[in-house]
């Protein structure tokens, strides 16, 4: 094989690589290191209550600061932190960190707030997630009944038993449990119904053309004859608003209101939200 040959080999793997296998080489290598270096941070995104507008609690989204490429979003590394198993020892953060970030909340006032961690397939499977979710809210004294998890249908079809089993664990520990991205797997709410769910989050696709989907309304009245809480995500406008007012919808997370952010501007966010109104004409003179 001649010289150029190879060459031309090694450019062919080249382009032909995959963007999803460039990321990996370019952010495989440092999460570890970030890990270790905690250049993690969680982002907070309010969730809001339909019936008054209060600010009821928030979803907590995890962020990568790269000393080099700045921000990067959890749909680049998180992909990657699950492949190579760096996802367990992230995850455990998520959840310590929520937990602490709550109790000093409510430490501040902010009793009623709750927040939620999305968890990932492989830290859904390992077998000491309940008892690692039990130790952080000893450690940090928090009330179970703030905490809930979001599990996405994917979660739910594997291993049935196991599922339902760790599910029912962590109910009677007293967290709160959610289905995320609803209507993007291949789940019904006819199979949703063996699981002890308490929410269901309509995926942003979905709730983005409200107005013309009959899809987002029948979910909604669906879901409320099973009793289960509907938050839509990604709202953006006030159509979207009252179109879910409507279908009778009980809470939203969507730019319109906030996007996620840092947790003392959250605590400010809320205050500032859920204060009682001021009447609109205050005269002093
Ligand atoms: P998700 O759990 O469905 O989170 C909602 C995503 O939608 C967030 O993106 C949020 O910023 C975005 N969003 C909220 N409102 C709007 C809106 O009105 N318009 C638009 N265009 N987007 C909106 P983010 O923070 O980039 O997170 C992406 C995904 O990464 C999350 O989707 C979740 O699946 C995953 N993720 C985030 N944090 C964690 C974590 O701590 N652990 C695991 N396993 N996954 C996480
Ligand atoms: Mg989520
Ligand atoms: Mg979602
Ligand atoms: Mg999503």
């Amino acid at each position: 094989q001649s010289k150029e040959a190879a060459h031309n080999g090694y450019r062919v793997y080249n382009e032909v690589m995959s963007e999803s296998f460039r990321a990996y080489l370019t952010l495989g290598g440092g999460l570890r290191t970030a890990i270790e270096e905690c250049q993690f941070e969680l982002y907070y995104q309010p969730k809001i209550r339909l019936s008054d507008e209060f600010t009821v609690g928030a979803e907590a989204l995890l962020r990568w600061r790269h000393p080099e490429l700045g921000m990067i979003s959890p749909d680049r590394f998180i992909p990657i932190a699950e492949e190579s198993g760096l996802i367990l020892p992230l995850g455990e953060w998520v959840i310590r960190e929520a937990c602490r970030q709550l109790k000093a909340w409510q430490m501040q006032g902010l009793e009623q707030v709750s927040v939620s961690v999305n968890l990932s397939s492989r830290q859904f499977m390992h077998p000491d997630l309940v008892e690692m979710v039990r130790s952080a809210l000893d450690e940090t004294g928090v009330d179970p009944k703030y905490l809930e998890l979001e599990l996405t249908e994917s979660m739910l079809m594997a291993d049935a038993n196991e599922t339902v089993e760790k599910l029912h664990a962590f109910r009677k520990m007293g967290l709160n449990l959610s289905i995320d991205d609803f209507g993007t797997g291949y789940s019904s709410l006819a199979y949703l119904k063996k699981f002890p769910i308490q929410t269901l989050k309509i995926d942003r696709s979905f709730v983005q053309d409200l107005g013309v989907d009959a899809i987002v309304k029948a979910t909604i009245a669906m879901a409320n004859s099973l009793n289960l809480k509907v938050i839509a995500e990604g709202v953006e406008n006030r159509q979207q608003i009252d179109a879910l007012v409507g279908y009778e919808c009980q809470e939203v997370q969507g730019f319109l209101f906030a996007k996620p952010m840092a947790s003392d501007e959250f605590s400010a966010y809320m205050q500032q939200s859920n204060a009682p109104h001021q009447p609109a004409l205050q005269v002093i003179m």
